[in-house]
């Protein structure tokens, strides 16, 4: 078999002339992107790398921030309350639905959803916006290993066009499912949107998941090890959007994707994964990125209920 990193380039120089699928061209800013740009990294729990392609180049984070977002929120407020103001189940609809808001339910289905992001972030505690701004950035220089930027012209971008997410938060004013100062909960939710990374940032945030909440190489808990179990459930079953069935079911592990192109996934105990490919499909994850983790998955025997393979060949190939 080759090497994880003879493996990685193949996967690269096969899929890097795939152009199926489209920019998200919603948030205006997100259309400029380089649709040529292709990146794979898996960073180990130790800190090692294995990576192909543009894995330094910088783009927003988008909804992956939503995985984060909610870790902070359960340190925040703890399980039981988060619980009672966002729910865990997948709903199958779009991440910018709004159709099950308008039921009888008392809270967004899940925080992988924009609904449930929205209302996540809104929980961030801070005695000020600019507070609760710092301790979002914090959070995410806890798991990155270095200062964060937000992009301000993706931020004003989605600012001025985001409708439909502004929509979202009135209705869930109206049903008290959310705090009065829905402008301040909307600004963090698109700042948090607007954070800069690159792809081999994504495979660290994802391996210190993978290492129970510590960053592989500054050691730093950057989220209680205590909740990581809650953001890999919820990734598990809703983080891939309507597609999180079929990737359940394809390529078995924890993931979250974004609709800038990211996706992250998480091999418990081992490393963190992510690609980078802006060219998404109809339910906003990236092309690329979809084949790249089934192949993945199939030749290392990811699957979490592959026991077959048990996770010994991965194993393996980290060696
Ligand atoms: N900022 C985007 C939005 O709210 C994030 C969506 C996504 O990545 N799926 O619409």
């Amino acid at each position: 078999m080759l090497s994880l990193q003879s493996f990685l380039d193949d996967l690269y120089d096969r899929y890097r002339d795939l152009n199926e699928g489209r920019l998200a061209s919603y948030i205006p800013e997100l259309a400029k992107a380089d649709k040529g740009c292709f990146g794979i990294s898996v960073v180990t729990t130790d800190g090692r790398c294995f990576e192909a392609g543009e894995v330094h180049q910088p783009f927003t984070i988008q909804s992956i921030s939503k995985v984060f977002a909610y870790g902070l929120a359960l340190e925040d407020h703890g399980r039981d309350e988060l619980f009672e103001k966002v729910g865990v189940e997948p709903t199958g609809d779009p991440f910018n639905s709004l159709i099950r808001l308008d039921e009888d339910s008392k809270r967004p289905f899940n925080p992988m959803i924009n609904a449930g992001a929205i209302a996540t972030t809104s929980l961030i505690d801070g005695t000020d916006p600019t507070d609760k701004l710092n301790r979002l950035l914090a959070m995410f220089e806890g798991y990155l290993g270095h200062n964060v930027v937000i992009d301000m012209s993706t931020f004003m971008s989605e600012r001025s066009t985001g409708h439909r997410n502004r929509a979202m938060a009135h209705l869930m004013l109206n049903f008290d499912m959310i705090g009065h100062d829905i402008n301040s909960a909307l600004d963090l939710y698109f700042q948090q949107c607007s954070v800069m990374v690159d792809c081999h940032d994504l495979a660290t945030m994802a391996a210190t998941l993978a290492n129970q909440g510590v960053q592989p190489v500054t050691k730093v808990q950057a989220i209680s090890g205590d909740y990581v179990r809650d953001l890999l459930s919820v990734m598990y079953t809703c983080g891939m959007y309507n597609r999180a069935g079929e990737w359940a079911y394809r390529v078995g592990i924890p993931a979250k994707s974004g609709v800038s192109g990211g996706i992250i996934a998480v091999v418990p105990g081992k490393a963190g994964i992510a690609t980078f490919s802006p060219l998404i499909d109809a339910n906003g994850n990236s092309i690329r990125g979809l084949r790249v983790f089934e192949e993945l998955s199939q030749a290392y025997g990811l699957h979490l209920f592959d026991l077959s393979m048990g996770r010994c060949v991965f194993t393996k190939a980290l060696e």
